[in-house]
């Protein structure tokens, strides 16, 4: 608590009391605090790929060079690095820009089949390097009011993290169906699971089950912080359902009648 105070003088110059003002700055302390930790974090992530970058172009400087598997092998490294860099600053600047709500929705009926086929197609070879069979359930032909480019995202994510936590010859099902006056949107692997415990962490910023695993597969640890603000942007909400050793469900729902919030309000002065 914030506490100002000044003496009330009235205009003959007579003290007449004191007038006591109390800010409740808890929340202001929360955000304060929130936005250094986040600030602490993104400088802790974006220095690891760049001390990696760092020490294998000092070790090729320093006579590795000469061997040319050597070389390739760290220039490979350096180059995903760079890749991993590059990936995490555009996450960083999409999800700002999500959080506050800078991201203006283009809202039109789409057919969800061919919406999920969009974003498969981008994802062929990811699932042919790594032989996991991939199944679409859709019980009906639907047709959604949603943002294009926001549902590709959130699948794009979901599907993305499947195959990356899933071994070779693994399964994906992707399903769609009406729940009410929602659209469910499952996708489920026959991955390595999620422990219980971790399970009410990993949508927050950079949280990561397994950090070498997640910067094996190129991971930022910012994809679920994602998903999660988009689907909040898009009205709906996400669930996830997860077994070690067996496999993970992710469950999106999202409106059919999607309102933003001043879109057809009453305007009022
Ligand atoms: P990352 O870039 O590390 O994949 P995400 O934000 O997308 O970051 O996910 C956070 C963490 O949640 C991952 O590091 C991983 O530990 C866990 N995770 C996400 N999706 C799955 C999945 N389908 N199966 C198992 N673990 C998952």
């Amino acid at each position: 608590l914030d506490v100002n105070f000044a003496p009330y003088i009235n205009f003959k110059g007579e003290a007449r009391g004191v007038v006591v003002v109390l800010h409740d700055i808890t929340e202001i302390r929360r955000l304060e605090k929130m936005r250094s930790e986040f600030v602490a974090n993104v400088s802790h992530e974006l220095r690891t790929p760049i001390t990696s970058i760092k020490g294998f172009t000092e070790t090729l400087l320093d006579g590795a060079l000469q061997d040319e598997e050597v070389c390739r092998n760290f220039l490979q490294i350096i180059y995903e690095e760079s890749e991993r860099l590059n990936r995490m600053i555009h996450e960083i600047l999409d999800l700002s820009k999500i959080e506050q709500k800078r991201i203006t929705l283009s809202l039109e009926r789409h057919n969800v089949g061919d919406l999920i086929g969009n974003t498969i197609s981008v994802l062929q070879e990811q699932l042919l390097r790594k032989q996991l069979s991939l199944q679409v359930e859709i019980e009906e032909e639907i047709w959604l009011t949603t943002d294009k480019d926001c549902f590709h995202q959130i699948l794009l994510n979901l599907v993305s993290n499947a195959i990356a936590y899933t071994p070779e010859g693994g399964s994906i099902t992707i399903g769609a169906k009406r729940a009410k006056n929602m659209l469910a949107i499952q996708v489920a692997d026959s991955g390595i699971g999620i422990p219980e415990k971790d399970i009410p962490r990993i949508f927050e910023r950079f949280y990561r089950v397994d950090k070498a695993r997640s910067r094996d597969s190129g991971g930022t640890g910012l994809g679920l912080a994602i998903v999660k603000h988009l689907v909040e942007n898009l009205g709906g909400d996400i669930q996830v359902n997860s077994r070690e050793g067996v496999g993970t469900t992710f469950t999106v729902c999202l409106p059919f009648q999607f309102h933003t919030p001043t879109a057809n309000a009453p305007q009022k002065n």
